[in-house]
This record gives structure tokens, sequence and C-alpha cells, in this order.
């Protein structure tokens, strides 16, 4: 059991709210986390410390400000097993899972340490031959940091790394869900030998100190991953005080299954990006349009995968689907499933059990229509529903008939139909021949529509809402 605590400018201090208890979801008899809750007053302190860092900060270095990225990608590396045991127990997710989040962290990590290196300006040409005319990227200041549970470590490193490296200093806020993984994360950090005051962290629930962060004169940039109903609260008031914002948000992905392609393929991999995570991914598949000349084969098949699918313990290596995140969460999938029988037909699960842990069955719908509740909402739980497309064109239709953008696939074994789907889709994320999801620390990652407020995270993208443009004209 972990007591979780504030760090403001290097110190670990007990937050002035309530006190909060957080249990395994795999078990829900194990405690695993004491969270004490930050007060607003421990949030002024926190931003008030970054304010107070910044200078120095900025003025450290870039590629020694990498330097320090380098030491805690190792050190998640030495601490790969203690870090992925601690997310698995605190939001369920299975124990390989968290693991690979551990390296793809620690790889991401050292991407943005690279960063250091790299050029941050350009000369350009003047129309006064003498005049000595460049840009430069300069910090932007205080970025806030608020991240989701779903990926209680990638996350959060793939917005203080490239915040670090570009020379802000940061206040992180996680998910209560994953405030004892956040609280570790910092830990390494200071570990690496991080300066007070350039990492602070506060825990506890948005819905008590959300306000205080983003409404902060403190905070100059609020980079945000979470529900769109927060993060459209959240622009209206970082707007309202002109600081920077950047909204990474859900998502209600499809795939589409052409009757060329390779049908068993397709269907382990639509059904790998379903339940992969129980589902709580905001790349996860949700819809799946589907030929109506392999309907009834692909049908087969993804029953036959999700048959296959262990739900139990993610600390069990036999078990292949961990439990959903919360109580809430739990009931909240429980609900769509409900609302999923009297929409369309269910094919394979459907059952839940509270007993030990947050259980849901792999879920599949069939004979939805793209209007129905199920294949519109964001459900963020392991639930898939399928869909008849009579031609490409309709599939392609029907996926883009949604408020999200953010990832989507198609199987095919035909270049034209790729390229006629990339040119047509209306997602952020594509895939040909692989299932939705993110993409490599090095490449641009985010949605189109209400997915996202159009930033971008990863890869050099991400300098873009991690720094502002200075324009220099020097003349002799
Ligand atoms: P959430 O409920 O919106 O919470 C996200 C973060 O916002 C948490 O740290 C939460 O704190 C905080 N928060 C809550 N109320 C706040 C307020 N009033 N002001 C400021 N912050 C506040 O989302 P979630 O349930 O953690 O994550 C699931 C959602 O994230 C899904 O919609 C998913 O699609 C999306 N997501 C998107 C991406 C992407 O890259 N596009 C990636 C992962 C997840 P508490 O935990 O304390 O409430």
């Amino acid at each position: 059991m972990r007591e979780v605590k504030n760090c403001i400018d290097g110190q670990w201090i007990e937050g002035r709210n309530e006190m909060i208890e957080r249990y395994n979801p795999a078990d829900k008899k194990e405690l695993i986390a004491v969270v004490a809750g930050s007060s607003i007053h421990d949030v002024d302190e926190a931003v008030l410390a970054a304010v107070k860092a910044k200078k120095t900060w900025a003025q450290t270095a870039a590629p020694e400000r990498g330097a320090y990225l380098q030491k805690v990608a190792y050190l998640f590396e030495q601490h790969a097993n203690e870090l992925a045991q601690l997310a698995t127990k605190e939001m369920g997710k299975r124990f390989a899972e968290t693991k690979g989040e551990v390296y793809r962290s620690a790889a991401i990590l050292r991407y943005y340490a690279g960063e250091g290196l790299r050029k941050i300006g350009e000369v350009l040409p003047s129309f006064d031959a003498k005049n000595l005319f460049f840009t430069k990227r300069v910090p932007v200041g205080v970025v806030a940091v608020i991240a989701p549970w779903n990926f209680p470590l990638a996350i959060p490193v793939w917005k203080i790394a490239p915040a670090l490296v570009y020379g802000n200093t940061v206040v992180f806020k996680p998910a209560l869900e994953a405030s004892a993984t956040g609280a570790r994360i910092v830990e390494l950090f200071a570990e690496a030998g991080l300066p007070p005051g350039v990492l602070n962290f506060v825990v506890g629930r948005g819905s008590s100190i959300g306000d205080a962060i983003v409404e902060h004169d403190g905070v100059d940039a609020i980079t945000f991953t979470g529900s769109n109903a927060i993060g459209s609260e959240i622009a209206k008031k970082a707007a309202a005080r002109g600081a920077k914002y950047q909204l990474e948000l859900g998502g209600k992905n499809p795939a589409i299954v052409l009757s060329d392609a390779d049908v068993d393929f397709a269907a382990r991999l639509v059904v790998e990006g379903a339940m992969k995570q129980t589902g709580q991914r905001c790349t996860a598949t949700s819809r799946v349009f589907v030929e109506k000349e392999v309907m009834d084969v692909f049908r087969e098949r993804v029953i036959e995968h999700v048959k296959r699918i262990r739900v139990g313990n993610g600390m069990n290596d036999q078990v292949t689907m961990g439990p959903v995140v919360s109580k809430g969460q739990f009931e909240t999938v429980q609900r769509y499933i409900h609302i999923g029988k009297q929409e369309g037909r269910l094919l394979v699960g459907g059952g839940a059990s509270d007993d030990i842990g947050w259980y849901i069955e792999p879920t599949v719908f069939d004979s939805v229509s793209h209007h129905a509740t199920i294949a519109r909402e964001e459900i963020f739980g392991p639930v898939l529903s399928i869909v008849e497309a009579a031609s490409i064109d309709e599939a392609i239709d029907m996926a883009n008939d949604s408020i999200y953008g953010l990832s989507a696939s198609l199987f095919t074994n035909n270049l034209s139909k790729a390229l006629y789907f990339i040119e047509h889709i209306e997602a952020g994320m594509v895939q040909v021949n692989g299932e939705t999801g993110g993409a490599e620390p090095q490449a641009p990652f985010g949605g189109m529509k209400q997915s996202s407020s159009g930033t971008r995270e990863q890869g050099q993208a991400a300098m873009e809402f991690f720094t502002a443009y200075q324009t220099i004209s020097i003349r002799p």
C-alpha cells in the first residue's frame, strides 16, 4: 500500500484535502494506495514552485535538459517490473500491457532526449542583405499536464518529456485512478536529479482541483488528455484568460473489412483492437463495417477469437483481458450493453461480474445500425458493434458519420482501395491491414474533428504546442 502525496518544489508534502482510498480493480479487497488529495492551496504552491523554477530551467542548455530524460529512460527500464506491477494493480490493465507501456515510455523519453540536440530555429533571407534574420523556439513557461488513467505511464511521459526538453516547467496532475503510478513517475525524475520545482505533482479529484490548475494565472499552457466533456470545459476556461491549450479526447474508431481482405486476419485484429486493454483505449476499435459478401465468415471468426479471451486478474499471465478500471466504468459499460441488447443482436459475451473485481465479458453486437447509440457513443469498454456495408463507399460514409476522428483502419488486399480509403477517411491516425491505434514515438499522434483540438502529440509535432516562436532581427 502506498501513500500518495504532492511533490512541490522537490518536497513530498501531504495534500490538505480529503484522504482517498484506492483499491485494485482486479481484486476490490486489495488496498493499493491512500491518496492525500491536494487542496487548492497545494495547487497554488505547486504552480508557484514551477513559476520560480522556470527561468533557470529555460536557461539550462537543451542537451543538458535532454540528458535528464536519458537518465529517466534508463530508470524506467531498471524498474520495469515494479512500474508495470504498480500500474496493473492500480488500474487493472494486464501486466504484459503495462510492461509494454514502460518500454514505450522509455522510448518516448529517449526520443525527446534527442530533441534536446535538434535545431530550434532557422535563418531566413532578408530584404536587407546585412540583416541577420532568424527564428528561435522558446519555452511557453509553466505547463499543466492533466492525464487520464488508461495509459498511466506513457501519456504522462509523452507530455512531460517534450514539456521539459523544450524548456518548460511542469505541474502534473494524474487521473485519480493512476495517482500512485503518477507519483512513481515523479520519483524517478527526482532520482535522475531533476532540479526542484521543475516537475511538480498534485493529486486528487479533478472536480476539486481541476479549476484551480486550469484557471491559475501562473499556468501558461494546459495539455489535457481525457473525455470531451471535461476537455471542452478546460478549453473555455483556458481561452478566457488567453492560456494555450491542447486537448486529446475521445474516439469511436471504425475498422472496415472489404470482401477481398484476409478475413481471418481482419477478424483477429479487429477483436484485438476492440478488446486490448479491456477496450479502454481512445483508439480502440468500437465499430466494424463489413462488406456483406464476407459478413458470415467474418462473424464466425470474430466469435472464435472472442471466445479465446480469458478474463481475469491482469497479474496472471494466462489472462488475456483484465477488469475495467472502476465501479463507475463497470456501470457505464453495463448500461451500454443493456442498450445494445435492444439495438442489435448479442453475438457473444454480454455478461459481467463484480464479485471479486470489475469484470466484463468481451461483448460483440451484430445487426447494428450505424445510427444506434452503441455505434455512435464512446463506450470505453470491451464492446464491439458489427455493421453491414454494401460497398467501400457506404462503409466510409458510415465511418465518417461521427463527431470523432481519431483512428481508423481498413482491411483489404487491393492497393487502389487502400489509397481511396486514405483519401476519404476522416481520422488522424490511419491504418491499412492493422488494428486501430497509435503510432511510434517519432510520429505525430492526434485526431480530427472532436477527437482533438487539432494540435499533435509525439514526435517533432509536439514542439508546436510546447514552444513559442521568437523572430529575431540583428543589424550590424
Ligand atoms: P476524464 O474523466 O476526462 O479525466 C481526465 C483527467 O481530467 C483526469 O486527470 C481527471 O481527474 C481530470 N479532470 C476531471 N475533472 C476535471 C476538471 N473539472 N478540470 C480539470 N481536470 C479534470 O477522462 P478519463 O476517464 O480519465 O479518460 C477517458 C477518456 O480519455 C476517454 O474519453 C478517452 O477516449 C480519452 N483518451 C483520449 C486519448 C487521446 O489521446 N485522444 C488517450 C487516452 C484517453 P480525475 O481522475 O481526478 O477525475
